[in-house]
């Protein structure tokens, strides 16, 4: 087991009955661990867990509860997420556009493949809190490395070869397929590219900015990139969850 610290927080509450844990979700916020704290408190908001840059982990909620850490959030069929997930915050003072330490990213491999594990959570539902939020949010950030956590068995990576595979050219569609709410079809493709194709995804160095202002509105996919896209879909496709 990780070596955790426990500093609980009283917002939290019961999950739903049947709602089973089925999802991981990656957040980062701009504060050192200590700080985070007493920015949920003053919120009244919470995460599972909290991994601090030096690979410290901090657990504020119990897994079996339900903490308040995604708000109004779909992906997949799941509406809410914060009754099927757990939530790791990560601290992140670029908001994710810089390097995550490799202490952090140590600890965050370790401990997710504990909770992946525990829950038998489908690769499919390991998110960032701005694919299943892509209106409202932009973390964990395009720094994440989720090429390498899938190679570690945290989450879905593609194969590009697998893009002849997929007849579909249409966007929302192939988005949908992977999880998307694309109601709003500039937000969910901007999200899309910042878990997949972070190169397309301006960096903001004013972090207070980019919490207002998460996507461009007049944002399209650019057709050269389709590929990634459809390669995408066919393997999310394909891993179907296993409830
Ligand atoms: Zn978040």
């Amino acid at each position: 087991m990780t070596k955790v610290i426990q500093n609980f927080l009283p917002f939290y509450d019961e999950r739903p009955n049947g709602a089973k844990v089925r999802a991981l979700v990656l957040h980062c916020s701009a504060h050192a661990a200590t700080d985070m704290i007493e920015v949920l408190r003053e919120r009244e908001l919470s995460s599972h867990y909290i991994i601090d840059t030096d690979g410290a982990v901090w657990q504020l909620v119990s897994e079996t509860k339900r903490a308040w850490h995604a708000g109004e959030s779909r992906w997949r069929g799941m509406h809410m997420l914060n009754q099927y997930s757990v939530g790791i915050e990560l601290c992140s003072l670029s908001l994710g556009q810089e390097t995550y330490a490799p202490a952090q990213l140590r600890s965050l491999i370790k401990l997710s493949r504990q909770i992946i594990r525990h829950y038998q959570i489908p690769a499919v539902n390991v998110v960032a809190h701005s694919d299943i939020a892509p209106t409202r949010k932009p973390d964990p950030g395009i720094a994440f490395p989720w090429r390498m956590l899938a190679q570690k068995g945290v989450g879905c990576w593609y194969d590009i070869a697998d893009a002849e595979k997929m007849a579909e050219n249409d966007v929302a569609i192939l988005l949908a397929q992977i999880g998307y709410d694309v109601s709003d079809l500039a937000a969910a493709s901007y999200a899309f590219c910042r878990h997949f194709i972070p190169s397309l995804v301006a960096i903001d160095k004013d972090v207070n900015h980019l919490v207002d202002n998460v996507y461009p509105s007049d944002f399209v996919l650019p057709q050269p990139y389709l590929p990634i896209l459809k390669a995408c879909a066919y393997r999310y496709g394909r891993l179907k969850p296993r409830r």
